[in-house]
């Protein structure tokens, strides 16, 4: 059988540092408030019905969410904290090089491999220049990368999991109530610095252990809110300015 090789060698440049939002596990998420930097925070829901992928799909989704009540119905919600790099990284060096390279976080040293099991590494979606693609070095073969590297996306997976439960139950403390729901739209929430520090610090238990948080879903789609809705799901009924709503 052919094997797929993708051929890379990162040049250095530093786009990738920039004019994005940088996934970091809880730990590196406190790391980052620590050095001064914002966290903000996403996030997005689903429910087992109208799930469209696979059902490996559906249990990655699932292992990275908690469940919560949400109105009558229950929703599995999922949170990310990304380190706030809009502009471009806070760590990126004037020389285009990481300020933090050995502590730097999980995903950057894991770029352009993708995390997510379920989507293959494609130069197309990726920022690296041509020539980077030009390399001699193995990135992977047929979608598995080195042994090194292949450990860093396990690491970064498991983080994903364990971490999954204690990033809900801090955005149940926070306040940060409404999410928007999985492949249509995300709520982000840009909270305070220290605030979140604070959080990250003294969490403890599970979304369960705050039932005064009343979770709702942010869905401006008429079709999916009557779905939403015939499942007993709480919908938020208004603009926010607690977050910010992106459409995709
Ligand atoms: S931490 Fe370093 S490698 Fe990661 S985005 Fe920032 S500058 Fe780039
Ligand atoms: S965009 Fe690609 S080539 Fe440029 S620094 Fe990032 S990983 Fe390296």
């Amino acid at each position: 059988m052919q094997s797929n090789s993708i051929r890379f060698s990162c040049v250095g440049c530093g786009v990738c540092c920039k004019g994005r939002l940088i996934p970091l596990t809880l730990d590196e998420a406190q790391q980052w408030l620590i050095r001064g930097h914002d966290v903000t925070v996403i996030l997005e829901a689903f429910d087992e019905l109208n799930w469209s992928r696979s059902s490996q799909e559906f249990e990655h989704a699932k292992g990275r969410s908690a469940s919560v009540r949400c109105g009558e119905g229950r929703i599995q919600v999922i949170a990310v904290f990304a380190g706030k790099a809009l502009e471009q990284c806070p760590n990126l060096r004037a020389d285009n090089l990481c300020g933090i390279y050995e502590e730097r976080p999980l995903v950057c040293r894991i770029y352009p491999m993708e995390i997510n099991p379920f989507i293959p590494v494609r130069q197309d979606n990726k920022v690296c220049p041509p020539e980077a693609w030009e390399s001699n070095n193995i990135l992977c073969t047929d979608g598995l990368a080195d042994p090194a590297l292949e450990a860093l996306i396990n690491q970064s997976r498991r983080a994903d999991k364990s971490d999954a439960s204690s990033k809900v139950a801090i955005c149940a403390q926070l306040g940060l109530n409404v999410t928007s729901w999985k492949d249509n739209a995300l709520a982000v929430y840009f909270p305070p610095r220290g605030t979140l520090l604070k959080a990250i610090q003294s969490v403890k238990g599970t979304p369960e252990d705050y039932p005064d948080c009343e979770w709702q879903v942010r869905v401006d789609d008429p079709s999916l809110r009557e779905r939403l809705t015939a499942s007993a799901v709480a919908l938020a009924t208004s603009e926010s300015v607690d977050y910010t709503f992106h459409v995709l």
